[in-house]
């Protein structure tokens, strides 16, 4: 919990690292991006106010600004991208990937609101549907 916390409040990558389609739960998905980037634009955006306030550095207020941008923004696209391609790598290996109940931004099936993994199939393929295809791709 605590190193899980460090992860997100320090930006550091080791959670990529542990994060892969065989964790049953996945340390990595939509809302985890956006929970770590908000906590990280509050806490920078005090500290920067602060900064300001403390050493009267209100012509180079845009400085900071960039410094949060970067902290807080960079991360969470990196973090993003990986997660897309980890997903995308998900829906091409795995039965739920071919499931029209799949929501790939939460990696989780809709009706049992669980997560999905390469080694975990919460319906155990009896509630499988495919997804849509459009017949004018068929023809
Ligand atoms: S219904 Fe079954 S196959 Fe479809 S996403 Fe959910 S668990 Fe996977």
């Amino acid at each position: 919990m605590i190193d899980r916390l460090l992860d997100i409040v320090l930006y550091r990558f080791t959670n990529l690292k542990n994060d892969s389609n065989d964790n049953i739960v996945p340390q990595i998905t939509t809302g985890t991006i956006v929970f770590g980037a908000l906590i990280r634009f509050f806490f920078l955006t005090l500290l920067c106010w602060g900064m300001i306030q403390y050493f009267y550095l209100y012509d180079h207020w845009f400085l900071l600004f960039m410094i949060i941008m970067g902290l807080t923004f960079y991360p969470a696209y990196r973090q993003w991208e990986h997660f897309h391609n980890r997903v995308d790598e998900m829906q091409d290996s795995t039965l739920c990937g071919s499931c029209k109940h799949f929501e790939p931004s939460g990696q989780l099936c809709r009706p049992l609101d669980e997560h999905v993994s390469n080694s975990y199939i919460p319906c155990d393929g009896q509630s499988w549907e495919p997804k849509f295809i459009e017949i004018e791709n068929l023809r």
